[in-house]
């Protein structure tokens, strides 16, 4: 029997198992039909199977089933969570809690302060190992009156050094030293209680120079050389004499 395209949508609907087959030999040749014709197809696939879930009554009660058990599943892990993390939730309003958090943030800002300190000392050790320029500068801010050591140190006359400031730390001397006033102002030369008058002793001391500074305990303390002292170095806040 032969059709046409109009046919289709009837034969969809209430076809003959002839009109159906006549509709498919059309679709062999027609793109359009075979399209329309697949699509039905699938349709009525799906209205079947649709149909047979409906006719099963144990369906519903197992998706219900599969649905169910990973939430009550999940409910319980999400309970067992919970508990586990129990601890985390404080009571904020416990001074015991305000006290132990600050406590923390005193520790870390303790540790912070002491890692700076510790990364600024290194890094300035760091430097005057990279720089001599920068190792002289550091060793002329942590040694006092370095220059007059220097000086002392490496002149071949200088026997001893009789050091008239107290604040002078005697320690960078590589020479014997007098120091009539020490630190605390004890006094290391008898029948002497000033700098000036143990001065005026220097060559019966054996002394060969003199360290005069200023300091922040005192001025320069030989304001015009005696006779018997010639200034041989000076430098800032420093002058060394040499006993005649
Ligand atoms: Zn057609």
């Amino acid at each position: 029997m032969s059709m046409q395209c109009e046919d289709r949508e009837r034969i969809f609907l209430d076809g003959t198992p002839e009109e159906w087959a006549a509709l498919e030999q059309h679709a062999a040749f027609c793109t359009l039909c075979a399209e329309e014709l697949r699509a039905w197809q699938g349709l009525s696939t799906a209205a079947a199977e649709l149909r047979n879930y409906r006719d099963d009554p144990a369906l519903w009660t197992r998706i219900s089933a599969s649905l169910e058990t990973p939430l009550v599943e999940q409910a319980a892990q999400n309970a067992a969570r919970e508990k586990r993390w129990a601890f985390l939730r404080f009571d904020w309003g416990s001074a015991l809690v305000w006290q132990t958090v600050l406590a923390a943030v005193l520790v870390g800002i303790s540790i912070s302060y002491g890692l700076f300190m510790i990364g600024r000392m290194q890094t300035d050790d760091l430097r005057a190992a990279i720089s001599p320029r920068y190792a002289a500068m550091k060793r002329q801010r942590d040694i006092p009156y370095l220059a007059s050591f220097e000086y002392l140190n490496s002149e071949p006359s200088v026997r001893e050094v009789l050091i008239l400031d107290r604040s002078v730390p005697a320690y960078y001397s590589n020479k014997a030293y007098i120091k009539p006033e020490g630190q605390w102002g004890e006094r290391s030369v008898p029948g002497a209680s000033t700098s000036l008058e143990v001065l005026q002793k220097a060559r019966q001391l054996g002394v060969t120079h003199v360290l005069d500074v200023v300091s922040s305990v005192s001025d320069f303390q030989v304001k015009s050389p005696p006779a018997g002292l010639t200034l041989v170095f000076q430098s800032a806040e420093q002058r060394v004499y040499r006993v005649n």
